[in-house]
């Protein structure tokens, strides 16, 4: 029986099959027997050499050799690894690459993972936080569109990738927070862990050179980064995103303290909308355990309380991704 090639072969796998074959054709199987013996009539199967099952193996791929099928695969590796250093890079942040996409209106995420913290004078590169971010964003990303939040996640792609839709970026960073810390307990000298009355929604000026300035509603409307319906909708999205993403780690046993949102615009026709953009991951979220107030996201490495790569995955863990 003739097998298809995958577009992305893996010539381990394939020598696998090679093996296999030779394994059970050596112990006596019949029809492995009778798969060697169709291409090499003469063959001792109870001895046959590595390289007869691996010719086999070519053959049932539609190659008449070992050599051109390693041959093809190489060849398409070099490819895939070329048009991905080839692709067009639209922007590159501190954590994140977007590249073009394969469709008009699509764009590819790349979650990175270097690491920053205080306008990027703390570096590091922890090895392993691109593909659990991209996992937990792409969770809170299918679990908000579940209940109504439209977002620009489309599908993830593999493990340090997915696909969204493009859109046209609002420059603010939405902060919610639930419980005082990091700038609002600095900047009102308030003890960390304070829970607040109802949660506070604040605005800053996405502008890496000015330190993202916090920036009030009448500012955003004078200046245009977004219209007084844009700026309500934002709100309102915030809120909601907060009231369930709430109840969503609080059942796994986290406490999200805060996060930070960034919306973008989409238009259809003449109208647009604002829609989630960006990531929800504990790059972006303050998660601390319930029970123990252990902080499990960035503030680890801010802090430097070590082990941030195990904070990020026991999140993962709980909200039951297996990585
Ligand atoms: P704070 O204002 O207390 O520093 O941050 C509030 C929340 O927003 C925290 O969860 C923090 O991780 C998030 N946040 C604030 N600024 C940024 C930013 O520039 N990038 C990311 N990924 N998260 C941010």
């Amino acid at each position: 029986m003739r097998s298809v090639l995958p577009s992305n072969p893996d010539l381990r796998r394939l020598r696998d099959l090679a093996r296999a074959l030779q394994r059970d054709c050596r112990s006596g199987d019949p029809s492995s027997q009778n798969r060697i013996l169709a291409v090499f009539p003469d063959a001792d199967v109870a001895q046959v050499a590595l390289s007869k099952a691996l010719a086999v193996v070519a053959r049932g791929h539609g190659y008449p050799s070992w050599p051109r099928l390693k041959a093809e695969v190489e060849a398409r590796r070099s490819l895939s690894a070329d048009r991905m250093a080839r692709r067009r890079k639209i922007y590159e942040g501190k954590a994140k690459i977007l590249y073009e996409g394969p469709e008009p209106g699509t764009l590819i995420q790349f979650f990175k993972d270097d690491t920053t913290a205080f306008d990027a004078r703390k570096r590091a590169v922890l090895e392993g936080k691109g593909v659990i971010n991209n996992r937990i964003s792409e969770f809170v990303m299918r679990r908000l569109s579940s209940i109504g939040v439209q977002t620009h996640f489309i599908k993830r792609l593999n493990l340090s990738e997915q696909l969204i839709r493009e859109v046209e970026i609002i420059p603010l960073e939405v902060v919610c927070r639930n419980i005082v810390a990091g700038s609002l307990s600095q900047r009102f000298g308030l003890p960390e862990g304070q829970t607040l009355p109802r949660p506070i929604v604040e605005f800053y000026l996405k502008d890496d050179k000015l330190h993202d300035p916090p920036v009030a509603e009448e500012h955003i409307a004078a200046f245009n980064w977004a219209s007084t319906q844009e700026i309500d909708d934002i709100v309102a999205l915030t809120r909601r995103i907060n009231d369930d993403l709430r109840g969503v780690f609080g059942a796994v046993g986290i406490t999200l303290v805060d996060f930070k949102l960034e919306f973008g615009r989409v238009r259809e026709g003449e109208v647009s909308h604002v829609i989630l953009a960006d990531e929800i991951s504990p790059d972006s979220c303050r998660l601390w355990d319930s029970r123990t107030n252990e902080k499990l996201d960035k503030d680890r490495f801010r802090r430097d309380l070590g082990d941030v790569v195990e904070g990020y995955a026991e999140v993962a863990h709980r909200l039951g991704i297996a990585l």
